[in-house]
């Protein structure tokens, strides 16, 4: 398997663990931009939010629920936070496994692009 997140969500690599349940993996971003930068990111390979059939609600709530707990966990539900998914080399995405950034802790530009 050469996909980086599958292996860090096989636990065959290391990273700072926040959130685990069976349908997701939610780790510290190894490049922080801001105090809070966790990913949230389903166990299921899927490239990008493009990917996502009817059949995978079940793991958007688990994301959404692990969002939830990062941003209560972390303080910043009251200050602010983004959740970026990047699709695609025009968006940026370098790693092609889906994956949701939480950002928060510091003020974040207006500007989305
Ligand atoms: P993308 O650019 O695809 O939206 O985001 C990929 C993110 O994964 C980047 O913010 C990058 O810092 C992070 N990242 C890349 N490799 C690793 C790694 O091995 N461990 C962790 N924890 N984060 C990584
Ligand atoms: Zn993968």
């Amino acid at each position: 398997m050469e996909c980086l997140f599958c292996k860090i969500a096989n636990h065959e690599l290391q990273a700072t663990v926040v959130v685990e349940d069976e349908h997701i993996i939610a780790f510290e971003d190894i490049n922080k931009i801001a105090p809070v930068h966790v990913l949230v990111v389903p166990k299921k390979h899927l490239q990008n939010v493009a990917e996502l059939d009817p059949e995978d609600m079940r793991l958007l709530s688990a994301i959404q629920a692990a969002i939830k707990h990062i941003v209560q966990a972390t303080g910043i539900e009251e200050s602010g936070f983004r959740v970026v998914t990047n699709a695609g080399e025009s968006a940026g995405q370098s790693v092609f496994h889906l994956h949701y950034h939480v950002i928060g802790g510091r003020n974040l530009n207006v500007a989305l692009g």
